[in-house]
């Protein structure tokens, strides 16, 4: 409580500016994971690892934008790009040359030959999931529970459900998570428990699968990572079955290490969606895999549409990130300083014997505020909530940004420095001896 008021006392700019968009604006901001009680964080300007709100307070941003500004805000490669670009147009619904050599950007790292542009990860995995069910002829999606793969229809089932209509762990209901979904896409979305390799052999034995869309290391409940095996399994059964297996490298993109969760953990899906990191805080997305499938495109069998596709702006952002901002040594050098952080935060919980334990992947982390490791989304929902919010409550009155509660991790963008970095270790032990008394 008493982080509560000190939070309202220096966010009363950020209060009224909320004040003035809910009058416009369901919520008063233009997504809904954006709000959070009892105002979030109006931001006035961001640069490197820095974000200012409107009442000054300065904050050292561990979000990055959900993890699409690994290149840091305004990465002076991505800035210099985008500006002069900016000077030959915005956008000619005809293609360019950029298109091309983002294409080719992303085979050289992924090693799938074909790529399409989206504007949003939402758009990656709506595009793929139908590609999917063109090249198969099949109807039905298998996704895991508390899988967050954007804000379409047929992925907004069992994002984040109740337990109390969430059904028994080995067999979970498809539960929509908004209003306006119909029976007829509930019916389409099998969910099954992630690291549970039987669930899937029993939900493809079923028929009638198009596809499996999984992140490889899931980073929406924090980050839970795969077990030993897990993902080849996923490989062999999804081939057993005639399934194809759609990676959403969405959230680990670039930020898992230099070719993404794919080439780090070596097990090949047949699709991968990208968006997020590899835009430097761009809007963008993409899909892409092996020629086979991405020929249905070719030939029009599978439509794939957009007006935004291949913006000019936004691929000059991707070819910069990749290029300059994001190259493998300095991909490199920002996941060992995510490891020296995530060291000395374990360090901390060690010490004081705190139920929590610290999962780190590539440049992201997280307290995981349980003794036990997560290994689904039953694991996470087991977790302490309530001391996860005193943490971010406690982090943020100190310029610890990040979004409130357990879903969200850290990541470290190429422009944080060592002590932009361990400045979140420095907060957590404040928090861990205030805890501990
Ligand atoms: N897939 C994953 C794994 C995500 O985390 C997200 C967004 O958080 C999406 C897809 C959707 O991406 P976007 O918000 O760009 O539509």
């Amino acid at each position: 409580e008493r982080e509560m008021a000190s939070y309202a006392e220096r966010t009363k700019a950020s209060q009224a500016a909320t004040e003035r968009a809910r009058k416009v604006m369901p919520a008063g901001v233009p997504s809904s994971f954006q709000a959070y009680d009892p105002w979030p964080v109006v931001v006035k300007h961001a640069a490197g690892f820095t974000m200012v709100d409107v009442d000054d307070n300065s904050y050292v941003d561990y979000d990055m934008g959900f993890g699409a500004l690994f290149a840091g805000h305004m990465n002076p490669a991505v800035h210099k790009a985008v500006s002069e670009q900016l000077a030959d147009g915005t956008l000619y619904v005809t293609p360019c040359e950029l298109n091309a050599e983002v294409g080719e950007i992303l085979a050289d790292r992924y090693g799938f030959p074909m790529w399409r542009p989206t504007n949003s990860g939402t758009e990656a995995t709506m595009d793929a999931i139908r590609l999917a069910r063109g090249v198969t002829g099949r109807e039905k999606l298998v996704k895991v529970e508390g899988g967050y793969h954007g804000h379409h229809d047929e992925v907004m089932i069992s994002n984040k459900p109740g337990l109390d209509e969430a059904g028994p762990a080995d067999a979970p209901h498809s539960v929509p998570q908004s209003g306006g979904i119909t029976q007829g896409t509930i019916d389409d979305v099998i969910v099954i428990p992630y690291n549970d390799p039987e669930a899937l052999d029993r939900a493809l034995a079923a028929g009638d699968v198009a596809c499996f869309i999984v992140e490889p290391v899931m980073e929406n409940i924090g980050i839970c990572l795969p077990d030993e095996g897990y993902l080849q399994a996923v490989r062999d059964i999804c081939d057993k079955h005639g399934t194809l297996l759609i990676f959403d490298e969405v959230k680990t993109g670039i930020t898992a290490g230099y070719g993404g969760a794919t080439n780090q953990l070596g097990v090949r899906p047949d699709l991968i969606t990208l968006a997020k990191s590899i835009g430097g805080g761009f809007p963008v997305g993409a899909f892409g895999g092996k020629a086979e499938y991405m020929n249905y495109i070719t030939d029009g069998t599978v439509l794939h549409l957009g007006t935004y596709n291949g913006n000019p702006l936004v691929m000059a952002a991707v070819k910069a990130t990749l290029t300059e901002a994001c190259t493998k040594p300095i991909v490199e050098e920002t996941v060992a300083r995510n490891g020296r952080l995530v060291d000395a935060c374990q360090a901390i919980i060690d010490r004081s014997g705190i139920p929590a334990h610290t999962v780190r992947f590539g440049a992201k982390g997280c307290i995981t505020w349980s003794a036990s490791p997560v290994r689904n989304y039953r694991d996470y929902k087991a977790t302490d909530f309530d001391l996860a919010f005193a943490q971010w409550i406690h982090g943020i009155n100190r310029g610890v940004l990040l979004p409130p509660g357990l879903d969200e991790q850290w990541l470290i963008s190429v422009m944080h420095d060592d002590d932009a970095a361990m400045r979140y270790a420095t907060v957590f032990d404040e928090f861990v001896q205030e805890l501990v008394g």
